[in-house]
């Protein structure tokens, strides 16, 4: 495990699941341990499908309001 974040001033935001660093598309497609919760909300497994397209927009914040994202944001 290594800890090179810590030397930033910024500490990176960490995924509350997995602990890498927090990113949009961390949390959208990377994370296997959101599987669930994007089954739930039958989220696309794109970027460009969850972020463009009108339906997979609402899905997106579907999703991010299940897993609580927004207390973090
Ligand atoms: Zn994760």
């Amino acid at each position: 495990m290594t800890h090179s974040h810590i030397m930033t001033k910024e500490p990176s935001p960490q995924c509350q699941r997995c602990g890498e660093i927090l990113t949009i598309k961390h949390i959208l497609i990377e994370c296997n341990n959101y599987n669930p919760e994007r089954r739930k909300t039958k989220l696309p497994n794109n970027m460009k499908s969850c972020l463009d397209d009108h339906s997979g927009c609402l899905k997106t914040l579907q999703f991010i309001k299940i897993i609580k994202l927004f207390k973090e944001i």
